[in-house]
């Protein structure tokens, strides 16, 4: 009874930073709810601008966490570097909720908003996200194993504002009357002051390692001079006007940032394997790392088309009435989450009886079998819409049972992809590597802006080859995508496997 009550509690602290990244994840998945909506409804973009912007955002958003974990290593420490980042995107909401005040009256102002709303997301989301997730392994001694639960636990935190958020923000947002979409933005803010509020008040006292020092604190050799008030904000306002920059050129003026992408892993591979130290066998599981990092392109790349195409395919092609309520289209973005929550615990258990019969599947092979969830997901909906009208809304169940599938996938290959990444990579290119790791999310995220730009509005367009016309044309290329990676990873999963060993 005592030793099942000393190796299943847990710190304080991760409570802590359960609730604080649950705030900031209702405050960014409320937001990503409803925005290719407010971008297409008071706006007024096309569907094609608005998924290209959606790649161009979310793809920065997975980009700048390279840049505010770095900083935080060497200058400011995490906890510094969570509440500044918190404190700028809640300021992005606040400049979002203006623009959705004025998009009517003053369209040319709004549109500076927008893309300043944006920029801060991004600037602000880069110094929270990676900093939030380092505290939860520090706090605990190296080893403990407690550590993988935690992260399951946060992982919940995670999924219980992804949960909320949507819900919250399309009550009070999506209402069918765009100058409602203001008061998202605003709920989204709200959330976030929530989160910097509680880890400002909760952090020295909990946020402590195993010897009860508080963690995340400034690094001992941190240059004094970038510790001053006004280096800290001039800082944050030099960042935050390089991403409003970065957004708007990569979805206005040049479409650069596949290029940046491609630049950055190519300069950490060469940076990895020009190093003379490694072993062989060092090498061999970066080459894993490296891999697997490009197949999970093909996963998040149709995984996230949520925001953008299937969003639009909720809105105008899924029968939403239920006679007493309109489910607002926003709500299905909070249907990953909620899967997420609900079928955690089963994966949990599957692994568990497997493991016990000797039979658990290597990482690389349940990354493939992600994969084919995510294309069997695919081929539920297309077979949904098959010969379908455009002007006919389908059943619900489609999008509802496409996303039980994609959740499926990302419980498969999401938390295990991350854990790989740590267990091979070498000490001293931990941080690099998981550098990888993200900047594939980035790329996939850019992706999904990209392919959901092919969504069939009227339109035929053309991918290698083949003519996508209708929706079911359209489906069928994410379950080609998904299904050719799944297919080529199962059968490299053994070979992986003896890298790895
Ligand atoms: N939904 C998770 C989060 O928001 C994971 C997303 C991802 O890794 N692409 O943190």
């Amino acid at each position: 009874m005592t030793e099942n009550k000393v190796t299943t509690s847990h710190p304080k602290g991760l409570y802590v930073l359960f609730a604080t990244e649950m705030w900031e994840r209702f405050n960014y998945y409320g937001m990503r709810a409803i925005l290719v909506l407010f971008m297409t409804k008071a706006l007024l973009f096309d569907k094609v601008f608005a998924s290209q912007l959606y790649g161009s955002y979310t793809g920065l958003i997975y980009l700048t966490p390279l840049l505010g974990g770095y900083i935080a290593d060497r200058y400011w420490g995490n906890k510094r570097s969570i509440l500044m980042g918190g404190i700028v995107m809640a300021l992005g909401e606040f400049i979002l909720f203006f623009c959705g005040a004025l998009y009517h009256s003053s369209p040319e102002l709004s549109s500076l908003l927008f893309f300043s709303g944006l920029g801060c997301m991004i600037a602000g989301n880069g110094f929270f996200k990676p900093n939030i997730s380092s505290l939860v392994g520090q706090l605990y001694a190296k080893g403990d194993k407690r550590i993988d639960a935690a992260y399951t636990i946060f992982y919940m935190g995670i999924n219980v504002g992804g949960a909320i958020g949507p819900i919250i923000c399309g009550l009070v947002g999506d209402t069918g009357n765009p100058a409602d979409f203001k008061w998202a933005f605003l709920a989204g803010g709200i959330a976030m002051l929530i989160s910097v509020v509680t880890l400002k008040l909760l952090h020295d006292k909990f946020v402590v390692d195993v010897e009860g020092k508080t963690l995340g604190l400034t690094p001992d050799n941190a240059p004094v001079k970038l510790l001053q008030p006004l280096a800290i904000i001039g800082g944050l306002i030099l960042i935050s006007l390089t991403t409003i920059g970065l957004v708007y050129v990569d979805a206005k003026i040049f479409s650069y940032l596949f290029y940046l992408l491609i630049a950055c892993i190519l300069l950490i591979a060469y940076i990895v394997f020009s190093d003379k130290n490694l072993t062989g066998l060092e090498k061999q599981k970066i080459g894993v790392i490296f891999t697997v990092s490009f197949f999970v392109i093909f996963f998040w790349s149709a995984f996230e088309q949520a925001g953008a195409s299937l969003t639009f395919f909720a809105e105008e092609q899924t029968q939403r009435d239920l006679g007493f309520f309109v489910v607002p289209t926003s709500f299905f973005q909070s249907l990953n989450s909620i899967f997420v929550v609900t079928l955690a615990p089963l994966f949990a258990w599957l692994w568990l009886q497997l493991g016990k019969r000797n039979a658990e599947p290597s990482s690389p092979f349940k990354m493939a079998a992600g994969l084919f969830l995510l294309a069997l997901g695919y081929l539920w909906i297309a077979f949904g819409v098959k010969d379908v009208q455009p002007s006919i809304k389908v059943s619900m169940i489609w999008l509802t049972g496409m996303y039980a599938m994609h959740t499926s996938g990302e419980l498969c290959l999401s938390p295990i992809g991350l854990s790989l990444v740590n267990k091979l990579a070498p000490i001293k290119f931990a941080s690099l590597l998981m550098a990888v790791w993200f900047t594939a999310n980035a790329f996939a995220n850019k992706l999904a802006g990209v392919l959901s730009a092919l969504y069939p509005d009227g339109k035929t367009t053309y991918v290698i080859g083949f003519p996508i016309t209708n929706l079911y044309d359209f489906f069928m290329m994410f379950v080609v995508m998904a299904g050719v990676a799944a297919v080529i990873l199962f059968f490299l999963a053994s070979k992986l496997k003896k890298m790895m060993d």
